[in-house]
């Protein structure tokens, strides 16, 4: 039985599919103004460690993402630029043009991490119409207002406001900031629709003039056209749990007049030397800044996988070192699981995979169930541990299917070539030479083994 925690009950609860055929899941996507980091991508490892949960239970998904390419201004809640304004004018590019450009090395990240893409990928541009019946809705249901400057929620009308994240409305009306707005009517009631001022840079036309949705409206609109009014899973970091997400609750429920989401799951941030990722500190790290040092993005996700969703990642350099170690000890094993010829006890394999499952229905957990395979690679070399294994990577995604001897792959066409004429002076016994080579190759971090075949050539550790 599967059990995810969520946010909503604050417990794990047993999940249960309203349709048992198909789980719809909505995550919240990435604002392409920029490289994702690895915080982000922290939160994507999530998703995607949800939807291998799901799957291995025997749930198929209908999974849905959005692409923030207009609305998610400087701040969450409805000050500053547009993200995408601020980028595309420092760096002299049309909106359109940042936004392709970082959506495609996202993907390219996603893929590199053995992430799997959503059945539906949806633009936010590409869905300005549904965002606008979804703010007329609201008008007509008197739950938003219009000021000169835009349409507004009103927090006051959704007696559930705060919910998610526990806090009281009275709270954090107390807590917020002056509101700059003085048309609004409260400070907590957020943007559903912005009038466009003069020059900015996307506008759409709307029943209210031109201009251009808020940030939480596109998740809404786009939810409930590919999922429905009432779905199951909703994901996200928790960083969107006191606005973002808040403000979507609002939003779907004030139209639907019923709870939307059944589960909302959250992943922990991800802190950098045990503090926040921020530019300031040259700290936003992405997975290019990580192969440059000589991580492959997989020692990334296998750093993930260790510790559980809803516990707080510090990322330290030491860390990576340590993952990257781990996994290549683990390949290792497999490698030679792989090539045994034995068997495995079929009660055991059975166990183990008992475990694992467990681990994972026990909500998602990536490092108890990492950690069953590490068990299991200590049995006797056998086949069947590594098609185990195979199984296991159906969760794990750490492409077990594609581990192969590193000698193969490692040995640099130069040290090759110097073994070579190793070999040819040997068969001319020219020893002395032979010798000399052997040398060499040596002093270049290699070692090279005569055996009864010819001979082997191995990287210094
Ligand atoms: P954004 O592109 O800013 O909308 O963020 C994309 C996703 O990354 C969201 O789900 C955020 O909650 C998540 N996120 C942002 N910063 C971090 C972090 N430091 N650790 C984990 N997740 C994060
Ligand atoms: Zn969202």
């Amino acid at each position: 039985m599967l059990k995810i925690y969520n946010t909503l009950t604050r417990q794990k609860d047993e999940f249960k599919p309203i349709d048992k055929n198909i789980v719809r899941m909505y995550s919240c996507g990435p604002t392409v103004y920029n490289y994702a980091h690895i915080g982000n991508l922290r939160t994507y490892i999530f998703t995607d460690l949800i939807r291998r949960a799901l799957q291995i239970t025997g749930h198929k998904i209908k999974g849905v993402m959005n692409i923030t390419d207009v609305g998610h201004l400087m701040e969450d809640s409805d000050d500053g630029e547009d993200k995408m304004a601020v980028a595309a004018k420092a760096q002299k590019k049309t909106p359109l043009e940042i936004a392709d450009y970082y959506t495609k090395v996202f993907f390219e990240d996603l893929k590199k991490l053995n992430i799997q893409t959503p059945e539906i990928v949806a633009k936010a541009t590409d869905h300005i119409d549904e965002m606008i019946d979804f703010v007329k809705a609201l008008l007509d249901k008197g739950y938003a207002y219009e000021t000169s400057d835009g349409i507004y929620f009103d927090v006051s009308k959704f007696e559930k406001y705060g919910n998610l994240s526990g806090k009281k409305l009275d709270e954090q009306v107390a807590g917020a900031r002056i509101a700059v707005d003085t048309e609004k009517r409260s400070p907590e009631d957020f943007a559903l629709w912005k009038k466009a001022e003069k020059g900015h840079i996307m506008q759409w036309e709307s029943p209210w003039g031109m201009g251009y949705p808020g940030w939480h409206i596109e998740c809404s609109a786009m939810s409930k056209k590919y999922l429905g009014e009432v779905f199951d899973i909703h994901s996200g970091g928790v960083d969107h749990i006191p606005i973002h997400h808040e403000n979507e609750i609002a939003q779907n429920e004030a139209l639907a007049d019923k709870q939307t989401v059944n589960y909302w799951m959250h992943a922990e941030f991800m802190l950098v030397d045990g503090g926040k990722m921020s530019k300031s500190l040259g700290n936003t790290y992405t997975i290019k800044d990580l192969e440059d040092r000589g991580y492959d993005a997989l020692d990334f996700r296998y750093f993930c996988l260790n510790a559980h969703y809803r516990k707080k990642l510090n990322f330290t350099f030491e860390g990576m070192d340590m993952a990257k170690t781990a996994r290549a000890r683990l390949n290792a094993a497999l490698l030679e699981h792989k090539e045994s010829s034995n068997k495995t006890d079929p009660k055991i394999i059975k166990e183990y995979e008992d475990k694992f499952i467990a681990a994972v229905e026990d909500d998602v957990n990536a490092p108890l169930a990492l950690g069953i395979l590490f068990t299991a690679i200590k049995e006797p070399k056998s086949k069947d541990i590594y098609e185990l294994a195979l199984r296991f990577d159906k969760f794990l995604a750490l492409s077990f299917d594609k581990i192969k001897k590193e000698q193969e792959d490692a040995i640099p066409e130069e040290i090759i070539a110097l073994a070579n004429s190793r070999a040819e002076a040997k068969k001319a016994r020219d020893f002395k030479k032979a010798d000399a080579i052997r040398d060499e190759i040596d002093a270049k971090g290699y070692s090279i083994l005569d055996t009864r075949e010819g001979y082997t050539i191995k990287k210094k550790v």
